[in-house]
This record gives structure tokens, C-alpha cells and sequence, in this order.
């Protein structure tokens, strides 16, 4: 007997982050080729068999569809998988003498690029995990949070019950879109883009202000009020660019203290000459 079914993951990155799908996905089905109850098979796209483990075995199956998707922040990636499924009973087993036939857990794997560092995180996801969980890079950036049980499980072959599996497939609704549609096509990486560069000149225009402004004051009035304002912008700078989040924003934060820095001494030096002459 032919089955189909569908396992999706939809996980809210971080914004900026870059998330890879993996092509191997890992599933419990009960196998019929070594008669063994729950058993961990891994499929790979591209290869014609899965193998079910501990021995390796080859199990008939295959992926045939992988599907990744960007709704606002949550990332979907679903996989459709095709495998051949004969019941059988192993006498003696204290589990329940008939297969299902269904999957009972999965595990899906990815590679993520931190929006921080730049740095590549592997990771997965899987059913049995304890949630809610937060992910972060080594450098202290979150990648993601996982609130809900991942990754969902469905039939999408005709023959399945609908009372076993109640969600319907929206990959299979989508049949003529191509899977593997690569996610930097995503009009959201290109708003994210627009939102980065927007900061980054606002920061810019308020470094600006806070070097120029001073300068301006004592040159123009008392240097007193020069090394005032001066002074007062190191508080407004840090109050705006906080060091976090990320390290891009700590770099440009920690950059625009030692400008306004620079400034302080200039207006320092400023006022003790006035005073002197
Ligand atoms: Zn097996
Ligand atoms: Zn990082």
C-alpha cells in the first residue's frame, strides 16, 4: 500500500537571519522490511530508498517534494513524503500487534545564519522536545522560539482516515508551485533590507548631530555651552543606538561613543583656552 504524507515545520527566525532546510528528514514508521515496531528511517532528497535504522537497510520510500515558504517572520518548510507501507504483526510483542503505518515522530534538520555574526548554526527540530525553547548563537543573538509541537504531521494520500490524520495539505493544493522555491526571493528579505538601511542613515543623521552641534556652539557662542552639549550627547547617543540587539548595532553604538569622545576633548581644550586668555 502507497502512502503519502506531509511533514511541516514553521518556525519564526530572527529577524535577518538566513535559514537552509535540510534535504534528509528522519521519521518512526513501523517497518515491514525488518518487522520492527518504531522504527527511525531516514529520507534524503534525491535518493530513490530511505534507510531504516539501527541496520541500515534500505526502506521503499522517497521524498518526493520539499517545499519552503515565508508568511511576515514565520518560516515553513514542508516535505511530502512517499512510502510503502505493508501491515504486519510480530507475535509476542508486548506494543500493539497491528501497524499503523503512520509516522509518530520526526525530526527536521537546518543551517542558519546568525544576523549578528554571520556565523552558521546546525540545528533541528523534532516532536519530543520540551518547549517553549529559545535558540541562540554562540554570540548571544536569539535565533528563534518554538512555542508549538514541531514538526506537524498529515496524510495526504486518499487512503488514509480522516479521523487518524484531520489536516488537510495546502502543499498539495499548491501542486503547480515549484518546491525548493529559494527564499531570497521573499519580498520580506528586501523590506528587511529597506528597514536596515533606513537605521542605519537615521543613526548616521544623529551622529551627525551630536559631533557637529557642540562644534557648532563654540564656535559660534560660549564654549561652555559647546562642551555642555557635548557632554549631553553621549547620554542621547546611548539612549537611541543601544548596544544591542546584535553586534552590528554594538559596533555602530561603541563607534559613536569615541566620536562624541573626540568631540568632548575638542570642546574641553576649547574652554580652557577661552578661560586662559
Ligand atoms: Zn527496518
Ligand atoms: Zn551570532
Amino acid at each position: 500500500m502507497n502512502r503519502i504524507a506531509e511533514i511541516s515545520v514553521s518556525l519564526p527566525f530572527t529577524s535577518g537571519a538566513s535559514v537552509t532546510f535540510d534535504d534528509k528528514i528522519e521519521v518512526s514508521l513501523d517497518c515491514h522490511v525488518c518487522r520492527r515496531y518504531h522504527r527511525t528511517v531516514i529520507f534524503s532528497k534525491g535518493e530513490s530508498k530511505g534507510k531504516c535504522l539501527p541496520k541500515k537497510h534500505p526502506f521503499p520510500g522517497r521524498i518526493t517534494a520539499k517545499e519552503v515558504s515565508q508568511d511576515k517572520r514565520l518560516t515553513t518548510v514542508k516535505y511530502r513524503l512517499f512510502f510503502d507501507y505493508e501491515p504486519f504483526t510480530v507475535e509476542k510483542s508486548p506494543e500493539t500487534l497491528k501497524t499503523s503505518g503512520k509516522l509518530t515522530w520526526a525530526r527536521v534538520s537546518y543551517m542558519i545564519t546568525c544576523p549578528a555574526c554571520g556565523e552558521f548554526t546546525e540545528g533541528s527540530t523534532q516532536n519530543n522536545l520540551v518547549r517553549p525553547l529559545n535558540y541562540y548563537c554562540d554570540c548571544g543573538q536569539l535565533l528563534y522560539s518554538e512555542v508549538k509541537e514541531m514538526p506537524v504531521l498529515s496524510w495526504i494520500d486518499k487512503d488514509a482516515s480522516p479521523m487518524e490524520f484531520p489536516e488537510t495539505s495546502s502543499c498539495e493544493k499548491k501542486r503547480t508551485l515549484s518546491c525548493d522555491r529559494p527564499q531570497n526571493n521573499d519580498p520580506n528579505t528586501t523590506l528587511e533590507f529597506i528597514r536596515m538601511l533606513t537605521v542605519l542613515i537615521l543613526f548616521g543623521i544623529l551622529l551627525l548631530i551630536c559631533t557637529q552641534i557642540p562644534i557648532l556652539l563654540v564656535a559660534k557662542t560660549n564654549p561652555l555651552i559647546g562642551l555642555l552639549a557635548a557632554v549631553a550627547a553621549i547620554p542621547l547617543w546611548l539612549s537611541i543606538v543601544r548596544p544591542m540587539p546584535g553586534l552590528l548595532q554594538g559596533i555602530i553604538c561603541v563607534a559613536g561613543v569615541f566620536a562624541i569622545l573626540i568631540v568632548n576633548i575638542i570642546c574641553l581644550v576649547k574652554v580652557v583656552s577661552w578661560l586662559i586668555s
